[in-house]
């Protein structure tokens, strides 16, 4: 059993079973016999299993909003729209195992067609900072396209998939096709590396782990998409809109209390406009309501726990502190948001993942210099840009290497819409129209007509 902790308080609000590898293994051998029966269910069967589980999350999104706020000490907005989240990666999915077509390709002598096959049990491993969403983008995906699903909560934050577990088995999902074992990464999440009968896993957590299970999966050529850290740069040019990207980056960076692979925690800014920008940005951090996370007007939360804390504080500790935002007094996990001013590059707050409220601000000259500072990292998750200028809008989102860029805004997340990382980022896309086709393989059939 491990212990979930309220990290706004530090009280234990219940315990958890860990999986050993026995009952990992028990749960896969069912997933795998499940997995005979579930794809052939017939596709507009499948949708509408799919659809009534959306149907039963939006049922429950208050709940399952509340048990968020709990276990992980997000907002309470935050965790709304999380909750709402799957149910609409569930109902999005859901219209597609009718229109998972293949192709009729013209050849001599015979037909030829393909057929997008599902790839049997599929492990998806979580992470602690998004558990509903990321569980979401590979369950629901991985389920229309007629998998089965074996899923692994972070240690820290496993009530909510729990509870998911328990709604899929309200809408009728079958048994054995969506199945949650909560435990330890090294027991649990390597278990669906080492596997043969795991087809593919679907990670999202630290480059660190997500390097070490790309190369387990090696060994068995196993499917994989990875959705790895980041260190995300914030463009602003001088002829922004300088009002409003000051006003809005404590959010792109802040947003979960740092916590966030897309955190914009690099913000660079052309150097006529540095001073004028940090004069704006400072009212803007101080503003930010960092408060008992339960509450509707809370905009930051506390970190996940105090080990991350200590962590984030590590970063702060000797490095140049431009201005901070507030924290509440007493126990729970918080942290300050933080605005640091680099020195150079070769910061290690500047340069390092903190995943934590902490920006790092370095000014730069011309447009050729913000890219090159922007590329200047192993990562490439997102970015945004600030420029009233197209031509340079466009210029700069194409040449910085990140998966998902915004301009004059700090959107990266649509349902419907493609999401991953480039260089250690990540590897593939989740979400969107083509995310399904990550879940099969394609199979080429000819069929002889001559006589
Ligand atoms: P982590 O890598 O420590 O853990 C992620 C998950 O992997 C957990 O469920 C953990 O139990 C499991 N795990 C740990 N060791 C394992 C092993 N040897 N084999 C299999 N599974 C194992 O990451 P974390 O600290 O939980 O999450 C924070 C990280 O996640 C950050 O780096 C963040 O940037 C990243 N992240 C990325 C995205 C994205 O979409 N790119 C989204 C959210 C978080």
């Amino acid at each position: 059993m491990s212990e979930v902790v309220d990290p706004a308080t530090g009280e234990v609000v219940g315990f958890v079973p860990a999986t050993s590898v026995g009952e990992v293994d028990a749960a896969i051998a069912r997933a795998d016999a499940a997995f005979r029966h579930w794809r052939g269910v017939a596709p507009g069967e499948r949708a509408r299993v799919l659809r009534r589980f959306a149907a039963v999350v939006d049922a429950h999104l208050e709940e399952l909003a509340r048990l968020e706020v709990r276990n992980s000490g997000h907002t309470i907005s935050n965790a709304r729209w999380e909750a709402g989240n799957v149910r609409d990666v569930l109902d999005y999915y859901a219209g597609a195992p009718e229109r998972l077509t293949g192709r009729q390709i013209p050849v001599p002598g015979g037909l030829d067609v393909t057929f997008h096959e599902p790839l049997g049990v599929v492990g998806v491993i979580v992470p602690w900072n998004f558990p509903m969403p990321i569980a979401a983008w590979g369950f629901a995906p991985a389920l229309a396209a007629g998998n089965t699903v074996v899923l692994k909560p972070a240690e820290l934050t496993p009530l909510t998939a729990l509870r998911l577990a328990e709604l899929a088995r309200e809408a009728g999902v079958p048994d054995d096709v969506f199945t949650v074992l909560p435990g330890a990464g090294s027991v649990v999440g390597e278990r669906f590396v080492t596997h043969p009968a795991v087809r593919k896993v679907c990670f999202t957590g630290s480059t660190r782990v997500g390097t070490r299970i790309m190369a387990g999966c090696a060994a068995q050529v196993k499917r994989l998409t990875l959705e790895l850290g980041g260190k995300s740069a914030n463009l602003v040019f001088a002829d922004a809109d300088l009002e409003r990207a000051a006003a809005t980056a404590p959010y792109a960076v802040f947003d979960n209390a740092g916590q966030d692979c897309c955190a914009r925690s690099r913000i660079l800014v052309q150097r006529p406009v540095y001073d004028r920008f940090l004069e704006l940005l400072e009212p803007a951090v101080r503003a930010l309501r960092v408060e008992d996370p339960a509450r509707d007007t809370a905009e930051m939360g506390p970190l996940i726990s105090a080990a991350q804390r200590d962590r984030v504080a590590g970063y702060v500790d000797g490095a140049k502190v431009a201005f901070t935002g507030s924290r509440p007094d007493g126990p729970g996990f918080w942290h300050a948001p933080t605005v640091l001013l680099a020195d150079s590059t070769a910061d290690r707050h500047w340069r390092e993942e903190i995943f934590g409220p902490v920006v790092s601000v370095l000014p730069f000259d011309d447009e050729a210099d913000a890219i090159r500072l922007a590329n200047d990292t192993e990562y490439g998750l997102s970015g945004s840009v600030w420029t009233r200028d197209v031509g340079r809008a466009v210029r700069v989102a194409r040449a910085v290497e990140a998966g998902n860029l915004s301009v004059n805004s700090h959107s990266s997340v649509r349902y419907w819409t493609p999401f991953g990382g480039m260089k250690r980022s990540g590897l593939g896309r989740e979400l969107g129209p083509d995310a399904l086709h990550a879940f099969t393989d394609v199979k080429n059939v000819f069929i002889a007509t001559e006589e």
